[in-house]
């Protein structure tokens, strides 16, 4: 390796951006801090903004603080995040003709922050660092990194090729870099497979929800409809000038099996409407007041993997771990996969151990990575499936703890009870976003790991904080 430390991400989308970002700012802010070179390779001509509404919850919005991004976030926001416990999501019973009731509101601190996707990618976009440089229309197909080489090649489906010291793999769920972390015949863990759920999304004019539905809570609170085997779920992004919502009909039988038509298509409003005959009223609104043409995505999800890493070649975000949109933390732990992921990066130590063999050195911080977050998001891809199975009735719940607090409705004693401990159970799910360890502390702990790997006594490695 030169003096300079070249790193290759590959993928534009929110966590190949932050990580992109995030790098640029953290190696600025210290002298000692190697000296970074990053090339950011994506596959289509332009960031893409396609993709709907984006909710944000607190571990995420710690993430956007440390990075220095909460500013500017905080302005394409609906509403200025705020520290004190907010709104969450209010959940309701939806799948009868009867209007539904609110049964539950989770408030957690800073609530739901819901945003635009390609708000976030633009604010992305226009943070990129100087030490960044963008390749559009540059898809990997392969890589290879030898022991004896202190390089990866990376190969690309125009016939070109480059070297890199370090590979990241931020290139989503069809990742190439996962494909080739896993050639070895390990086929569940290269291919994504189907979570038996569909999801429809599409966004409504603001105005238009309010003319057909006056009031409309989905217009500026975070809904979701629960029913058997559906529910849908509709916030105001943009600044509520729009309703972002998303309908999910789930078979699921069918979870682990491999999704056959194309992933993302479009349908007819009606053929969606037909799936929700009987629903009531603030749901058949959503479906008024739809496109006649609405996307439909079949939710697919990574396995568990066994490994994020392996030498100097790191996967991140959708690339890694996949998950539903249960929790809307998809894009959340792209973002946090990227802020440890930079931090030890750019670490001084990495340039200044005793053992200056900066390749072993840049391998223990992958490592590290891998060992701090692969738990953490593991853990909440499957929060987020068995959120699922909860909203659509589908999650076996324990001994129904009668005396939860829930407002009465049509469907009497018994239904009550139900929903008790539905609420009861999103509670449990939900905590992970606010009760520690938090981001900070992941921090702090991989910090310690790399002062020890490094073999350096930096008071780190006895809980001390120090150091960068
Ligand atoms: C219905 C639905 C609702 C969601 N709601 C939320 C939510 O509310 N909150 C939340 O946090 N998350 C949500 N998510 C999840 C979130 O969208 C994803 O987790 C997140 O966008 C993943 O970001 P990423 O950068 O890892 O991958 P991607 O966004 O998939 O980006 C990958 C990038 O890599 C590029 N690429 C792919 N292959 C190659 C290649 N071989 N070479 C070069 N470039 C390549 C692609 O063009 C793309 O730009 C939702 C997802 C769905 C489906």
């Amino acid at each position: 390796m030169s003096d300079t430390l070249r790193i290759a991400i590959i993928g534009g989308g929110i966590g190949g951006l932050t990580l992109a970002v995030a790098l640029g700012k953290l190696s600025q802010s210290s002298p000692n801090s190697p000296n970074v070179k990053v090339d950011l390779y994506e596959s289509t001509p332009k960031f893409t903004t396609v993709g709907a509404g984006i909710s944000m919850y607190t571990r995420t919005w710690r993430a956007m603080q440390l990075l220095g991004l909460d500013g500017d976030v905080a302005k394409v926001a609906v509403q200025p995040p705020d520290e004190e416990e907010t709104e969450g999501t209010f959940y309701r019973k939806s799948d009868q003709l009867a209007d539904g009731y609110n049964f539950y509101e989770m408030k957690m601190p800073f609530g739901a922050i819901t945003l635009h996707r390609a708000d976030i990618v633009s604010i992305l976009h226009s943070n990129l660092p100087s030490i960044c440089t963008t390749h559009f229309n540059k898809k990997l197909s392969s890589y290879s990194s030898s022991p004896k080489s202190n390089f990866t090649e990376l190969r690309f489906t125009d016939g070109t090729t480059t070297t890199t010291d370090v590979l990241i793999g931020a290139d989503g769920i069809h990742s190439a870099v996962r494909s080739g972390m896993f050639s070895g015949g390990e086929k569940e863990f290269a291919e994504p497979v189907w979570s038996g759920t569909i999801a429809y999304r599409y966004l409504i004019p603001a105005k238009k929800l309010e003319e057909a539905f006056p009031g409309h809570q989905g217009l500026t609170k975070q809904m979701a409809y629960l029913g058997k085997n559906k529910h849908a779920v509709c916030y105001p992004i943009s600044q509520g000038t729009q309703a972002n919502v998303v309908l999910f009909v789930s078979q699921p039988h069918l979870e682990g099996t491999h999704y056959e038509p194309a992933w993302v298509s479009e349908v007819e409003k009606d053929f969606v409407g037909k799936e929700f005959v009987g629903w009531e009223k603030e749901v058949q609104a959503l479906l008024d007041c739809a496109p006649q043409r609405i996307m439909k995505w079949a939710i697919c999800v990574v396995n568990p993997l066994p490994k994020y890493v392996e030498g100097r070649v790191g996967l991140l975000g959708d690339a890694a771990h996949a998950m539903t949109p249960h929790f809307g933390a998809g894009a959340g732990q792209a973002v946090e996969d990227a802020y440890i992921l930079s931090r030890l990066l750019t670490h001084p130590l990495l340039s200044s151990a005793p053992s200056s063999d900066i390749h072993r050195n840049l391998e223990i911080a992958l490592k590290i990575y891998e060992t701090v977050r692969r738990p953490v998001a593991q853990a909440i891809t499957k929060g987020a499936r068995d959120a699922g199975l909860l909203y659509e009735f589908n999650l076996p719940l324990d001994v129904p703890e009668v005396g939860t607090e829930v407002q009465d409705g049509e469907d009497g004693g018994g239904m009550k009870v139900m929903l008790g401990a539905i609420a009861k159970k999103i509670y449990e799910l939900e905590e992970w976003q606010f009760k520690g360890p938090d981001v900070d502390e992941d921090w702090v702990r991989a910090k310690r790991m790399l002062a020890d790997h490094l073999g350096l006594d930096t008071g780190l490695g006895s809980g001390g904080e120090g150091g960068e």
